[in-house]
């Protein structure tokens, strides 16, 4: 047989899709399981949404879209990027592609050549690394541990850009940590960002309408508007429209990205289902209860959790301020047993407590950061409580 690219060597399935898939395989040998895995919003669109499409279906001409995106689909999205305090781009910014992992992919494709280097910090989402690699870019890790809430320092960053790394990717409100960075601390690391005008800045903003407390949503180009020419921004209807099957991601950023986006496009989707778009575009554009109800919930959700994670006796969690992750910090429990067996590490950890106790969450290492553990919150509401007190359980059945 001839032999795969050698890029496929490189290419590995995400690590959540494979602890997801074990948490529904259990749940379907009988076991009564909660899974805490995967990031997926356990809602729907408001109605105004299904009923954009119900009547769309009635005119559409199943032709081709536009490589770029609907012009409605742009529109809206240009309405919403003025009110997170980024004015003065137009359609020829934009671009919209399957998913914001869609969006990323591309963006590096069309940023990287073979060898450079991408920078961002830890803990990361995990197809950043997965991208990267697949595409033969180098990686620069820039490890941001519990003590420092997660969060990269304007002196890290600093040094980080010292070696001209083609692309800084950054994610605010974060996955897999929750945080979410002050005005202050946004405006701190822009004024590092200026210093270093050979790094192209991709902010992974997915869950920028998912921020709790009055912290608010901040970005670099609010800061610093003369970084507009290198920050892209990216977006999706995934997570705070509970969209995510419907695989809409959008970008914005200087016109030259936004064309290259297009060009990749062109060339590897023409364009995404035009009946996404429509639902895309009347999510954006209509009512926004759904963002703003779950907003408020899953502030609530968040204090639950992570009240009974900081109870747990050697258990450190940061509170999050922005999208349904909480990430403690469990190394406590390593060199102890449970039920007998010894727990090494976080994957000996998520393991015995997916068999033991029917929690499925997934190992900090998945992201970069092997002390910690993602625990997504998105849960039907009576499994939360649970599911936390479960994990309580275990912690306290450790010797
Ligand atoms: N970025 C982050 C930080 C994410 O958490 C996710 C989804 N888990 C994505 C990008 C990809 O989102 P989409 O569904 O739009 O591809």
């Amino acid at each position: 047989m001839p032999k795969l690219a050698q890029r496929m060597s490189r290419a590995k399935p995400s690590t959540i899709m494979l602890i997801a898939e074990k948490a529904r395989q259990l749940k379907a040998e009988g076991r009564d399981i909660i899974s805490f895995s995967i990031g997926v919003p356990n809602f729907l669109p408001g109605p105004h949404v299904y009923q954009a499409v119900r009547d769309w279906l009635d005119k559409d001409s199943g032709s081709y879209g536009s490589n770029r995106g609907s012009a409605d689909l742009l529109d809206a999205f240009l309405e919403h990027m003025k009110g997170v305090g980024l004015d003065g781009y137009t359609r020829e910014n934009c671009a919209v592609a399957v998913g914001a992992k869609h969006i990323l992919y591309n963006l590096a494709e069309a940023l990287l050549d073979d060898g450079d280097e991408m920078a961002f910090p830890t803990p990361y989402w995990t197809s950043y690394l997965d991208i990267a690699e697949i595409l033969g870019a180098k990686v620069k890790l820039l490890p941001c541990p519990p003590e420092q809430h997660y969060k990269l320092t304007p002196a890290q960053l600093d040094e980080a850009l010292a070696s001209k790394p083609k692309i800084f990717l950054f994610n605010n409100p974060s996955n897999p940590t929750g945080m979410v960075y002050t005005k202050e601390e946004i405006a701190a690391l822009a004024d590092v960002l200026v210093k270093h005008p050979d790094t192209w800045v991709v902010t992974d903003d997915i869950y920028n309408r998912m921020v709790f407390d009055g912290v608010g949503y901040h970005n670099f180009v609010q800061a610093r508007p003369e970084l507009r020419e290198r920050v892209i921004f990216v977006d999706s209807m995934s997570k705070t429209y509970g969209m995510p099957g419907w695989r809409v991601g959008m970008m914005a950023g200087p016109k030259a990205v936004a064309d290259a986006v297009v060009t990749l496009n062109s060339n590897h989707i023409t364009n995404i289902p035009e009946v996404a778009s429509v639902a895309a575009a009347a999510a954006l554009s209509g009512p926004q209860d759904v963002p703003t109800e779950k907003r408020a919930e899953f502030a609530k959700r968040r204090d639950l959790v992570v009240d009974i994670l900081n109870g747990i006796e050697g258990v450190k969690c940061p509170r999050p301020q922005g999208a349904f992750y909480a990430f403690p910090d469990i190394s406590c429990a390593f060199g102890k047993s449970h039920n007998g067996k010894r727990l090494e590490n976080d994957v000996d950890v998520c393991t015995a407590l997916l068999e033991a106790k029917g929690v499925a969450c997934v190992p900090g290492s998945a992201f970069g950061e092997p002390r910690g553990l993602r625990i997504s919150y998105t849960c039907p509401a009576d499994e939360l409580e649970p599911g936390m007190q479960r994990i309580r359980d275990f912690f306290a059945e450790l010797s």
